[in-house]
């Protein structure tokens, strides 16, 4: 779903709030989560907002889901020694604040409270 308002991702695409950008291409981008859960706690997330969570991507552009997952396993490669768990947080019960559809990449061990909010 495109919504109307641009969302706080979308802002950080286009540089309107600022963020530790770690990747960019035409389609993606990949920067540090502001309050990390982990050592090594990096968000990727698809340039577009057209999509809200991982479920509606994958149905409508699973070369675009697959180009998150790629892009995850490069950075925990040069981040986080190549080991690392992908979350995506689907809908607000399971702890998701931002409905543009986005990795989380973690490596190391968690730290308490996991990534509910
Ligand atoms: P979720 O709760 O799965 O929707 O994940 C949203 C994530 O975005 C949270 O882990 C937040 O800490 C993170 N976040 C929110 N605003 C920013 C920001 N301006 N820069 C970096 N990360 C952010």
């Amino acid at each position: 779903m495109t919504s109307a308002e641009p969302s706080i991702f979308t802002r950080i695409v286009a540089r309107e709030i600022p963020a530790d950008i770690v990747f960019e291409n035409d389609s993606v981008i990949a920067f540090r989560d502001i309050a990390p859960k982990a050592p090594v706690h990096l968000l990727v997330v698809p340039k577009t907002q057209e999509y809200a969570n991982v479920s509606e991507l994958a149905a409508g552009d699973p070369a675009l889901l697959a180009e998150v997952v790629a892009t995850a396993n490069a950075l925990a490669a040069e981040y986080a020694g190549g080991e690392f768990r992908l979350i995506f947080n689907s809908g607000e019960s399971a702890g998701q604040t931002v409905f543009h559809v986005h990795a989380h990449v973690l490596g190391g061990a968690l730290e308490e409270g996991s990534l509910a909010q």
